[in-house]
């Protein structure tokens, strides 16, 4: 009789139970790769992803908990590569806002001077709200010499 080392499963080593013969997590989590468990386990939570096991043939369940790793890690990266966007369409706002209000000098410079000083003070604090009546405006000034 071939005696099963009484070594815990990572998944039920991280939540301290017994690991039993009958553990679902146990053929795909071996105890010498915890990370594995720790990441999908952080991002779907221990019983989904029983019940996603259960729900599947054995055989189904090893690519099944491949693709759960691999999901995962790309999740766990993901807020940094958000962030990194986020940096970037800030920066790619300020510069389109210094290009608006370059452009709306421009317009002022080179269009009538009865052009009325207002209207364009009006049109910077409504840039400034990110609110984009840029068109209507310029067809407003343009209309109102
Ligand atoms: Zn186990």
């Amino acid at each position: 009789m071939r005696k099963r080392k009484n070594v815990s499963c990572a998944a039920c080593r991280l939540q301290r139970k017994n690991c039993s013969q009958e553990c679902i997590l146990a053929p795909n989590f071996s105890p010498d790769d915890p990370e594995k468990f720790t990441i999908v386990q952080q991002v779907y939570g221990t019983s989904h992803i029983v019940k996603l096991l259960q729900g599947l043939e054995a055989k189904q369940r090893e690519d099944a908990v491949k693709s759960l790793v691999c999901e995962a890690s790309a999740r766990m990266k993901e807020p940094s590569v958000a962030h990194e966007l986020q940096k970037q369409i800030a920066e790619l706002e300020s510069q389109l806002e210094a290009k608006q209000e370059e452009f709306m000098k421009m317009i002022i410079l080179y269009s009538s001077s009865t052009l009325d000083l207002l209207m364009f003070n009006m049109y910077m604090a409504m840039l400034k709200q990110k609110i984009p009546f840029m068109s209507s405006l310029i067809l407003c000034c343009c209309g109102s010499q």
